[in-house]
């Protein structure tokens, strides 16, 4: 039997970098708001299934 390390075959990751110059990974399909772990601007928001970036995407990792 196989294990896999991946959770979904949809699951992307988003690396982004905040104004405040933090940078940090998010989960692309995210269904809640995703806020820096610094200064507490919101990067991401839900919006019906995809997630709309509201911050500068830096990398996306697949
Ligand atoms: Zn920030």
């Amino acid at each position: 039997m196989k294990k896999s390390i991946i959770p979904t075959p949809k699951s992307k990751f988003l690396r982004v970098k905040c104004e405040c110059q933090n940078e940090q990974v998010i989960f692309g399909n995210a269904s809640t708001e995703i806020k820096c772990i610094v200064c507490d601007k919101v990067l991401a928001e839900p919006t019906g299934g995809r997630t709309k970036i509201l911050t500068q995407i830096l990398e996306v990792l697949e």
